[in-house]
C-alpha cells in the first residue's frame, strides 16, 4: 500500500512543484493540526480586467450580494508589506504551509514580490493565482524567483476567453505562460468551465501544452447562473476528461472524483470553509473563504488559532463552490477518505 504522504506528494502537490520537506510540512499540518489546508491571501481587490463572472460586478444572486456587502466595507484599504509580514508570521505559527496569492489581480499590488519572498523564506509554499495579463519576458524571472508555482486562469480559446474576460486577454495570458515556462517555472492553467467553453477544453489543452503549461485543473463557474453548464454537458465533459487523463495523467491532474462532483454540486451543499481553506482580505481581515467572505477577525490583532476557535460564520445563503462537494467534505473531516478515493482509482478495473 502506498504511503499517504507519498500519494499526496505525487498526485496533488507534485504537479504544483511542491518539494521535499515542504510537502511533509503541508500534509502533516493539515492532517495533524487540523490547520486549514491552504490560505488565499487577497493582497488587493484592484484588477486590470473586467470579467463577466467577476464577483465584484455583482450579478443579482446571493453569492454576489454577499460579496458586494463585503466589498462595500474597506474595499480599497490595503496593508503594506511590513503588516503582511506579521500576517504571514501569524499563519506560519498556526500551522499553515500553503499560501495562494490572489486578488483582484495580485500583480497590481506594488510590493507583492516582497511579500511573497518573505512568505517563501519563512518556509511557506507560495502559489500565484493570476489572470496572466501582467506577465511577460521582462518580469517572468521575478515571478518565478518569488513564487513556487503559478496558476493562470483560462476560459477557453481566443475570443471565448476574451468573451469571459476582456479583449486581448487570451493572447496576453498565453504569452505569460510561455514567458514563465522559458524560465523553467511551474505554470499551470485553471480552466473555469462554463457552458460557453466546456467543449473547447481539449483544443485549449493542446494550445496550453504548446505554451509550456505544465498541468491543467478544472473549476466549475460560480458567479453567473446563466453560464453554469447543464448536467448533460458536465457528463460529456467528464467522459472526455477521463479518456484524456488516461493518456496524459500528469497534465490532467484533477482526480476523477473531483470532476465527477461538478454535477452533484448543483444539488448538494456542504462547505469546506475553515477546514479546507480560509482567506485574508487586503486589509488583513480573516475571512471564511474568498468566494463567500464572512469576516471572522483581524490577523493583525488576533491570533489565527484563537480567531478560528470562536468562528461560527453564517454561510447558509452560499450557493456553493468547487470545494463544495460531498467528497471534499469527507476528505476534510476524515483524511482516510483520501485513501479510499485514491485506492479506488488505483485498483479500478475496467468492465
Ligand atoms: S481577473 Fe479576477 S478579479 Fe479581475 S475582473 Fe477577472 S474575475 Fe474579477
Ligand atoms: S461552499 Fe463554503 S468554501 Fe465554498 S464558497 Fe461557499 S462558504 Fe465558501
Amino acid at each position: 500500500m502506498k504511503d499517504i504522504f507519498e500519494i499526496l506528494k505525487q498526485e496533488i502537490l507534485f504537479p504544483l512543484n511542491v518539494k521535499g520537506n515542504i510537502v511533509s510540512g503541508i500534509v502533516k499540518s493539515y492532517l495533524s493540526n487540523h490547520a486549514p489546508f491552504f490560505v488565499t491571501v487577497m493582497v488587493t481587490h484592484r484588477c486590470n480586467l473586467s470579467c463577466r463572472i467577476c464577483p465584484y460586478k455583482g450579478n443579482d444572486f446571493p453569492m454576489n450580494r454577499n460579496f458586494q456587502a463585503y466589498c462595500s466595507s474597506n474595499m480599497h484599504d490595503e496593508i503594506d508589506a511590513s503588516s503582511w509580514f506579521r500576517v504571514i508570521d501569524n499563519l506560519k505559527k498556526n500551522g499553515i504551509r500553503l499560501v495562494v496569492f490572489t486578488g483582484g489581480e495580485p500583480l497590481l499590488k506594488e510590493d507583492v514580490f516582497q511579500i511573497a519572498s518573505y512568505a517563501r523564506d519563512s518556509g511557506l509554499f507560495t502559489i500565484l493565482s493570476t489572470n496572466g495579463t501582467l506577465i511577460d519576458d521582462s518580469n517572468a524571472r521575478l515571478v518565478s524567483s518569488n513564487f513556487d508555482s503559478t496558476t493562470i486562469s483560462f476560459y477557453g480559446m481566443d475570443e471565448t476567453h476574451d468573451f469571459h474576460t476582456s479583449e486581448g486577454a487570451f493572447e496576453k495570458a498565453s504569452k505569460a505562460a510561455l514567458s514563465l515556462s522559458k524560465t523553467g517555472h511551474s505554470a499551470g492553467a485553471a480552466y473555469i468551465l462554463t457552458n460557453r467553453n466546456i467543449k473547447e477544453f481539449e483544443k485549449f489543452s493542446v494550445h496550453g501544452r504548446e505554451k509550456g503549461i505544465s498541468y491543467i485543473r478544472f473549476h466549475p463557474v460560480h458567479y453567473d447562473k446563466e453560464l453554469i453548464p447543464s448536467r448533460e454537458e458536465y457528463q460529456e465533459f467528464y467522459n472526455r476528461f477521463m479518456l484524456l487523463k488516461k493518456q496524459n495523467p500528469s497534465f490532467f491532474v484533477d482526480h476523477a472524483f473531483f470532476i465527477e462532483s461538478f454535477q452533484k454540486r448543483l444539488c448538494e451543499h456542504v462547505c469546506p470553509s475553515l477546514k479546507m481553506q480560509i482567506s485574508v482580505s487586503p486589509d488583513g481581515r480573516l475571512l471564511s473563504c474568498c468566494t463567500y467572505p464572512v469576516e471572522l477577525g483581524n490577523l493583525l490583532t488576533q491570533d489565527l488559532g484563537e480567531a478560528l476557535k470562536n468562528a461560527d460564520p453564517d454561510l447558509s445563503e452560499c450557493e456553493g463552490c468547487c470545494l463544495n462537494t460531498q467528497q471534499y467534505f469527507d476528505l476534510i473531516n476524515n483524511p482516510l477518505v483520501i485513501f479510499q478515493h485514491y485506492l479506488k482509482e488505483e485498483f479500478r478495473t475496467e468492465p
